[in-house]
This record gives C-alpha cells, structure tokens and sequence, in this order.
C-alpha cells in the first residue's frame, strides 16, 4: 500500500525540549513496525510529526518516494489511533465506526458490511447499538480502533491503542489485530511502552531512547544481538542481567571470573572477535534469565533468596558476586487434584 521513510527526522518544540532526534526509519510496504521505549522517549511526537499533527523541525517524512512534510493532514491517506479516542458521543458504535466511509460518500451497503465486518473483528457486535456513554473503557477504545482501520487507510498508525484494556483482553486483541493489519495491507506504525507487545506484533521494531531510535531490527535480532545494555535490558521480561566479569585466557582456555565464580566461555568465545583485547578487563556480561540451567555441578552456585511463581513459569531471585540475579525456570505440568 505504501513505504514510509524517515529520513533525519528532528523536533525541538518551542520551549527548547528535543523530543526526537536524528530518526532515520524506513517501513516496508504492509509491514508492521513497532516504536518501543519508556513514557518521553518521543515515540508520539514521532508518530504526530508522520500524520502531519506536528511540525517537523528537521529532516523528512517520505511516503512512497514523495516528500510530504508539506502535505495538509486529511491529504495524506493516513488514519491515526490513540489511546484516548474521541468518539462521536450523540451516534451509535456502528454509525462511530462507520463515520469515515460515510465522508469518504461510500455506498450505505457497503458501510454496512464493513461495519459488521470490523465489529466482528474487534468483538464489538453486541454493542453496535450503544451510545459511547454506554461503553467501558475497552469498548471505546475498541470502537476507536474500529473506526481507524475501517477505510482501509494506506498508512496506519496507532499510539497506545490497547493500554486501557485488561490483559487477557489485550493478548486476544494482539492476535486479532495482527490478523486484521495482514488482511488490509496498511503498512502500519506501531507505538507502545511494552516489550511484549512490540515482540508479538512487530514485522520490526525500533527501540527509542531520549529521542533516537537506538537499534532496529527483527524482534528476534533484537533479542538476541541487542546494541547495548540498554537495549539488552529493555526487551525481555524479566529483563537480562547484567553482571561485572573479567575476562581470563590462558591455558584452562577462555573464562569469565564473576566475583569468586569462574565460568568457561569457550563453547561462545569463537563468537567474541577481539575476546583477546578484553583480557585482564573489566566486562559487563549479560545472562539472559532463561539461560540458566540446573546442574547438579553446575558452575555457579547462586543463593536463593526467594521464589516468584508467574504461571507457566518461576522466577528465581538469587545471589552472584553480591548482585541479586533472575533465572526464569519452566514449570512442569502436573496432573490436577
Ligand atoms: P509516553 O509513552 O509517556 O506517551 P512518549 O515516548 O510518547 O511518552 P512524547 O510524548 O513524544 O514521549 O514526548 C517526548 C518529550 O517531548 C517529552 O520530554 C515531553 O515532555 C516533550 N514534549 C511533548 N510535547 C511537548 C510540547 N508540546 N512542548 C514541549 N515539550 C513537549
């Protein structure tokens, strides 16, 4: 439907803040990007600034090769979803989310199978006759949704869109949502806080802090080859730990001593150019929480402090070289009582 590429993006709003700086981005035709980061990163300004809802101070916004810093907001085929939607509060849900095709002088049979069509969708169907007044929080916000993505735009972009509902609820609508963006092909941004959501939704995410984008990639590169702590700490629940190392080579092979522990890195070492210029080095070294195993001589013995049990799943609160650690560790199924 449409690429969109950002090209040096800035904003410096008029009290001096520089909300975004330097962005290059690029999203491919249908693709779903996601624009993850903690609360004033920048991530809406970005998002308001490809609308066309805020200047840009520099750099440009390209849609399919034409510049359009320029181009009035209802020209540029773009439909926006935010976290608080302002819905039409004297029309009903069906005629709210129908309302873009009605301008667009859409055919009312047409309106109507669409209608249907997205409410089912976004399990809106039992409440098409309600005013807004008459929903929850989830509603709205579904009815908001609804209306955004109804007419098909070419650019699709949402800030927050599911924040206001419960989490079961937001984990259905993930998959929901994901279905529905394929079957219309809006190439869609996405931005949000939350890990989790960039790394089940995105085609790609872009990790945003203090206005730049810090690393783009697959969610699964971004996993596993983040750039920096930062990255390495922001995606992943419970997030990675980070632990000092020094690095030892000699002739017991390559080894990682953390407090009075030693560890041998020579299965990975093959996988660390320039390990040879860390020896004698202070590192910082991260273990990701699921990466630990149980070994009866195992080569760190971590001291307990506590258990969190999660579902499917425990965390582990222990003891490393006077640093409190999280090792994630499955639960085995067992039968009921
Ligand atoms: P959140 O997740 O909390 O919505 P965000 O990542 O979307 O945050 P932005 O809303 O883009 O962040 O804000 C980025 C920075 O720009 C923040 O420091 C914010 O205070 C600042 N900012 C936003 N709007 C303005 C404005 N109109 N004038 C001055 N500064 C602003």
């Amino acid at each position: 439907m449409a690429t969109l590429e950002l090209r040096g993006l800035n904003k410096t709003f008029d009290d001096g803040t520089q909300a975004v700086r330097d962005v290059d981005l690029t999203v491919a035709d249908g693709e779903l990007s996601v624009i993850v980061g903690p609360s004033g990163c920048g991530k809406t300004t970005l998002l308001r600034m490809v609308a066309g809802l805020e200047e840009v101070t520099a750099g440009d916004v390209v849609v399919d090769g034409n510049r359009i810093n320029d181009v009035r907001v209802d020209r540029r085929d773009i439909a926006m979803a935010f976290q608080h939607h302002a819905l039409y509060p004297h029309m009903t849900v069906a005629e709210n989310i129908g309302f873009p095709l009605h301008v667009d002088r859409v055919h009312q049979t047409v309106i109507e199978r669409r209608v249907a069509d997205t409410a089912r969708d976004l399990r809106l169907e039992e409440v098409l006759d309600r005013r807004p007044a008459q929903l929850s929080g989830g509603q709205r916000q579904r009815t908001g949704l609804a209306r955004s993505i109804i007419r098909h735009p070419r650019l699709l972009l949402m800030d927050e869109p599911m924040s206001n509902l419960d989490t079961k609820l937001r984990t259905s609508l993930r998959s929901q949502l994901l279905a529905i963006q394929r079957r219309v092909g809006s190439t869609t941004v996405y931005v949000t806080h939350d890990q989790v959501e960039a790394m089940t939704l995105g085609d790609r995410v872009a990790v945003m802090r203090a206005g730049r984008v810090v690393q783009c990639g697959s969610p699964i590169e971004i996993y596993r080859r983040p750039v920096d702590t930062y990255v390495a700490q922001f995606m992943g629940s419970p997030p990675m730990n980070l632990l000092d190392a020094v690095v030892e080579g000699g002739a017991d092979g390559w080894v990682l001593r953390i407090g009075r522990h030693r560890m041998s890195i020579d299965d990975v070492a093959g996988r660390w150019p320039g390990l040879d210029q860390l020896v004698d080095r202070r590192v910082v070294v991260g273990i990701r929480p699921e990466a630990f195993q149980r070994a009866p001589h195992g080569e760190f013995e971590l001291s307990v402090r506590y258990h969190e049990h999660v579902g499917a799943a425990q965390w582990v609160h222990a003891l490393i070289g006077g640093r409190v650690i999280r090792v994630a560790e499955a639960l085995s199924a067992e039968p009921a009582d």
